[in-house]
This record gives C-alpha cells, structure tokens and sequence, in this order.
C-alpha cells in the first residue's frame, strides 16, 4: 500500500486528454485492413484471437490470452434450392425424373473486380448458423416479414400454411424467430432475403447505382446470420447457464434451435421466387393495412402471398456439419489499484463473411485504439483506480456464445466485482449514434458525449452530443452484453453509429460488409472508427476514475416508471379484467415509488461524498484514492456507496427467471419473446397480461415488487 504514495500519476484531465488525442484514424484502417482479410468464422480464427492478444500486450496491457470453449456449432456442406414442376408420369422414379427443373438458384454473390474480398477462394458460403439439416420439397407461401403477427394474419386469412415453405423477407425481428414460429405452425422449410423495402430512399428504384458503382444494395448480396431461438437461450444450446469447458455434460438442444431447414437468398434470386407466386393467393395487400409488400414491383412482383401451384414447388436442400469444437476468447487486463472493481469491453471479433468491415471488425478496430490509447497513459505514468478488462469474443454470430459462455464460468466473480460491461459490435455503419443501456448508465454516458468532437460538424466544435437525439434505448438482445445485463445483472451499454435512410445501404452479414465498402462508403476517413474509440475510453475511464462511480439510480426509478405506464397500457387490451390488474399494478407502483425516494436520497449523499473527495483531493497532485489513502473516513464511505451501487442492478435478478425461458434473470429487461433484437420491460408481467393469465400476472407483480423493494434495502440504511 504505501509505495503507491510515492508513485507518480497523472490527472484525470491528463488522461481524458490523452484519451481523446491518440486515436487515430490510419491506426484505424490498419487494424480494419487486418482483420478482414480473410474469413474469421467462429471457430476458424485462432490466429486472428492471437494477433489480438499480441497487440494489446504490445500497446501495454498488463496481461492477456486466449482463452477456449468447446462450442456445438454447424458449418455449411451444401446447399440447393430449385423451382421444380411435378411431372405426373407415373413410370418415372427418382428425384430427377419425378420433377422438372424450372430454376436453379445459385445462392452466391457476385465475384466484384474493385472489391477484392468478394473474390476470395475460400470466402464463406451461405447458410443459417444453427440451421437444420434437411431437403424438402414443397408449395411455398410468402410471409412477410414472418413476425408472429404477420402469421397470425395469414392464419385469419385461411392460407394453409401447414407442410409449405415460408418466404419471408429480413428485418423487423430477429431471424431465428422467424424460423421458429414458422416450425411451430407445421412449416416444413424457410427462405429469408433483404427487401430494398428496408433500403430507406437508397433503392435502384429511386436510380442510385448498386455497390460496388453507387451506394445501393447489390441485388446478389445475401444476408447470412444465426437462427438459433435468441429469445429463449443465448450462448452454446447444449449447456444453458454453464460453460462450455472440456467434459461438461450436454442437453439436447432443441428447444433453442430450429428442426426445420432455412436458407437466406439474394433480392435478385427472390424476384424470381416471389414471381412465381404472382396471381396465386391474395395480394400482402389485401391482408390487412399493415401489409404492403416490399419494393420488388418494378422488377415484376406482385406480391401475391400464395401458396404457389401445386405444379410450382421448391426444393429447399440444408446439408450443414454440426460438430463441438473449440471457439477463441482474447481477454486482456488492466490492473487498478482497487481489484474488486472492475469494468469490461468487449467487442466480437468473429464474422460470417472474409470481411465484417462493419459486423464486427469496425468495433473491433475502434476498441484496439481504445486499448493503444490507455496504453499511452499508462506509459506517461497513469495509474489506474479500477481494474479494467477487454474481451474479444468469438462465436457472437451463432449466438452471443463466446460472451455468454465467460460470463457463464465467471458469474460469481463478475457479480462480486464487476461495475458496467461496455460494449460496442458495429461501431459504424453509417452516422446516427445509437445507444442502449441499463438506465443507471444514462447520465454518465450522456456528459462524455459532449467531450467529443463529431465527425459531421456543421458548425466548428459541435460535439457528438450536438449532432445526437439524445435517445437512449432499453436492453433487448443480438450482440454481447446480453448475458451481463439480462444473467449477471451487470449495468451495460452498447454503443453504435447506425445508417440512416439516406445513406449507402450496408451489406449486412454479406460479402460485401468489406474493406473496400467501409473505405468508400461505410467511413471513408475512418473517423466513425476513431470516434467511437473515444465515446467508448472516455466512459471507461469515467468508471475507471471517478471516485464515486457515476451511476445514477434515480434515473433508473424513473424508467422503472415508465415501464409501469406502458405496463398500464397493456392492461387495456389484456383479457384480465381492468380491476384485476389496476389493483395489483396500483401495489407494485407504491414500491417504485418509495425506491425512488430512497434513490433520491441515497443520490444526495453520494454527490455530497463526491464533494468532499473532491475538496480534500483538490490540492492534492495525485489521482484521488492515493491522495485519500490516508483518509480513511472517506475512503471507507466511498467504498460502502460504490458497493452499493455496484449491487443495485444485481436486485433485479430472479434466480427462476422468466417462464419458458429462465435463463434470463433479469425481471425489468429481456429480450422481447416474440422479437428477439428489440427489448421487452417488465417481460414477465407482459407476457401475463398479453396471454391473459392471470395467476401469473399476480405471481410477477409479486416477484417484481419483491426485487424493487430489495433494491431499496440495499440503498436505504447507509447510516451517517
Ligand atoms: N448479432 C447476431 C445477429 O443478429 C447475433 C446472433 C444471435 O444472437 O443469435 O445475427
Ligand atoms: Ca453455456
Ligand atoms: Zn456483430
Ligand atoms: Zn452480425
């Protein structure tokens, strides 16, 4: 302990500085150059999960390395889809001669002469992580964006849907879930392809050039990505809530991945598909308001919903390879002087293409600046307060399973010391930032903000808090924080510049998410890259210095309330009777509202504590624990607020999770059952009142008031 004292350490001024100056957007381009190279599929990466780890030890962390998992995984064979006509001679056996060929897809995307990852001789063929195998041959409908409304919808309208083959456009929902209602309602096989529907104005249609000679999609890009059931289990399906380590018993894994076969297209390939269908069926139109197709009429679709002829069929072959095999972790340290807080980042390194200039390796260029950069300060003589940890994790594609699994193995110790989990997936995609966030990480995100300039100013020193809507969304699910937030109720952020409706249209989980796109259209200048390197240090450090930790539990009593409002609003349409449920939201609104006293006070005495380190340290030049090391009044309180506060999201955790799922614990945040990116609040509570159940609606109110007054325990009874 004492020769601390005599250590030289700079300010936090200092380090926000040096933090702010280093990246650097050549350094940038070098680490995005790096890693899409060529293929990073989970799993096939040890090399790339070294250089990581030899990096970060180069910039000046304290240690790293690369750890394994043994992870249940598929990897593509082969593939085929065809249109088929029945021939009715009876003489003839054997596939080949029981139909006629119509068409044979080819399931590529076009080899492109400027961009050189698309020509790669071992670049990734297309297919669904977690996909089924199979080879099915039937009548096939078009389903919209296949989102459990748009089924219900097609089930009002009497489409037999039993034994065919859904065609169903991306977006809206999480793939996988698609898939999954599809299989529930006797659908044998699913095709997915991207709609320029979703292109926003950057369509051929509104005459923009497709990439690589204008901004548009490329009418052969296909949209690879997992179908595992996001919503009902992250991570390896075969060991739900522990980790996947050499020997660990197995289950089976059917309740989180799909039985059926599936198998993503191009546009240009679903033209000719959806052509098919034209004149058979209603029209999407004519379901119902909320159906309007998608944007293929110019190229001569109908969008009539089918089934297709009995004389039109398709033939749907998924041969995939499922084997359990190591995936690759790189996790680096830096030391603090406290140990027993901590604060991680992570960013996954694994892609389903050579490339992921975007998904994932624009967060991952971005978090290597980040750790150059700390590295930097450590070297000027920064010493940090708190441990900080970085992650590169593998295996996010098929199912957030490199996070998921770490956070499995390391529970207990993330729950005794972990502070916030930063993370960042994409970084850029486009310009707009996009946040989510547990609501106790608001406030310190939201000031660092206007500490960093923004890449698209319009007026000298605008900030990025000046250019942003100042929106922070709530927790669902798709990239690595799940497990932190929703099983380890560890506060976390995901930080993102998205792509707006006027902007070049991202590849995603295609070819062409490559080096070149990101170069020419993605962040040409790689500023968005340095950018979110400085969002994502400047929050780190904020956690890593800040003698009290710069959470805020008022602000998360207050969403509490909201969620209670939209919870109310629920209550309307559910079938429990309006009295029921008044009565019993009434008793969890009175909980909420005393936690937020409690907040409101417990505030007041950390911001009152942060004054008086702050006075007692101000003449001080060292950093504030070494300047307080012999205050030990002071430093005692602050220990007792951070561990508090640390503890706070943890309260919110119900160890038999939610119903049909219960490897999500957390009783505010889960990913929406039914959409699988977007979050639900309260999920428990919904799901009662939306399936009208009332015994659980009164058991959830009663789990959920339980952990709200359990957050106030812990906050009230701080004592002088
Ligand atoms: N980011 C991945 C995706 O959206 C996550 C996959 C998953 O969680 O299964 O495809
Ligand atoms: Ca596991
Ligand atoms: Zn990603
Ligand atoms: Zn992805």
């Amino acid at each position: 302990v004492t020769n601390h004292k005599s250590t030289n350490t700079i300010k936090f001024k200092e380090l926000q500085k040096i933090l702010l100056e280093s990246p650097d957007p050549a350094k940038a381009e070098e680490w995005s150059k790096y890693y899409t190279s060529g293929p990073h599929l989970a799993g096939k990466n040890l090399s790339q999960a070294e250089w990581t780890r030899d990096k970060w030890l180069e910039f000046g962390v304290d240690s790293a390395e690369v750890v394994a998992y043994d992870i249940y995984i598929n990897y593509p064979v082969d593939h085929r889809l065809a249109l088929l006509e029945p021939v009715r001679d009876e003489s003839t056996k054997g596939r080949d001669r029981q139909y006629k060929l119509k068409h044979e897809f080819n399931l590529e995307e076009d080899v492109l002469e400027e961009d050189p990852t698309t020509a790669l001789d071992d670049r990734i063929p297309t297919f669904h992580g977690y996909s089924a195998n199979g080879n099915v041959t039937a009548q096939y409908v078009y389903v919209n964006f296949g989102t459990y409304e748009d089924y219900e919808d097609l089930i009002k309208a009497n489409i037999s849907l039993e034994g065919k083959i859904a065609v169903a456009k991306y977006g809206h929902i999480f793939r996988g879930l698609k898939v999954k209602r599809a299989q529930e309602l006797g659908m044998i096989g699913a095709v997915l392809y991207d709609d320029p529907q979703e292109d926003g104005e950057i369509t051929e249609e509104n005459g923009y050039k497709p990439y690589p000679n204008g901004p548009a999609r490329n009418p052969s890009a296909i949209q690879r990505g997992s179908v595992q059931f996001l919503s009902i289990l992250p991570g390896d399906p075969t060991t739900p809530g522990y980790p996947s380590l050499p020997g660990a018993p197995r289950g089976d894994p059917h309740n989180s991945i799909p039985s059926i076969p599936s198998l993503p297209i191009s546009y240009s390939d679903a033209i000719i598909l959806l052509k098919g269908l034209n004149g058979y069926g209603p029209k999407a139109s004519d379901i119902n308001k909320y159906w309007q197709g998608g944007k293929l009429g110019s190229k001569g679709v109908e969008y009539n919903i089918g089934p297709s002829p009995p004389e039109l069929v398709l033939n749907l072959v998924n041969e995939v390879e499922y084997v359990t095999t190591p995936l690759w972790n790189t996790i680096g340290v830096i030391n603090g002087t406290i140990k027993d807080e901590v604060i991680v980042m992570g960013n996954h390194r694994d892609a389903w293409i050579a490339g992921g200039a975007g998904d994932p390796n624009s967060g991952s260029s971005a978090i290597n600046e980040v750790i150059r950069s700390f590295g930097i300060a450590l070297k000027a003589g920064w010493k940090p307060l708190r441990t900080i940890v970085f992650a590169s994790w593998d295996g996010e594609e098929y199912g957030l399973i490199g996070s998921t699994e770490w956070v499995e193995q390391y529970v207990p110790w993330l729950k005794d010391t972990a502070v916030a989990y930063i993370n960042c997936d994409v970084a850029t995609q486009g310009n707009e930032l996009k946040v989510a966030a547990s609501p106790i990480l608001n406030q310190a995100f939201t000031i660092i903000t206007s500490l960093v300039a923004s890449p698209n100013q319009s007026t000298t020193g605008q900030t990025v808090h000046d250019l942003w809507n100042g929106k922070i969304s709530n927790m669902g699910s798709g990239s690595d924080f799940t497990a932190f937030q929703d099983f380890a109720g560890i506060p976390s952020i995901d930080i993102s510049f998205g792509r707006t409706k006027n902007a070049a249209v991202y590849h995603y989980h295609s070819n062409y998410d490559s080096f070149y796109w990101m170069s020419h259209y993605g962040d040409v200048g790689f500023k968005y890259h340095i950018t979110t390197a400085k969002l994502l240090s400047l929050l780190a450090a904020q956690f890593i210095e800040t003698p009290i930790l710069p959470y805020n539990t008022t602000d998360y009593a207050e969403h509490l309330l909201d969620y209670l409002a939209a919870a109310k609003k629920h209550s309307q349409s559910s079938t429990i009777s309006i009295d029921t449920s008044s009565h019993l939201l009434l008793d969890l609104e009175k909980s909420i509202q005393s936690l937020l006293q409690v907040t409101l006070a417990f505030e007041e005495k950390a911001a009152m504590t942060a004054r008086e380190i702050e006075e007692s340290t101000a003449s001080s030049q060292k950093s504030w624990a070494l300047g307080l090391w012999d205050k030990a009044r002071l430093f005692r309180l602050a220990r007792r607020i951070n561990r508090k506060y640390r503890l706070f999201e943890q309260r919110f955790l119900y160890d038999g999770g939610l119903d049909g799922r219960s490897w999500f614990k957390h009783v505010v945040f889960a990913p929406g059952k039914w959409t699988g990116y977007s979050g639900a609040t309260f999920p428990g509570l919904i799901e009662a009142l939306d399936e009208g159940d009332r015994e659980a609606l009164e058991r959830w109110v009663g789990i959920i008031q339980e952990r709200v007054n359990s957050a106030s325990g812990l906050l009230s009874g701080l004592g002088k």
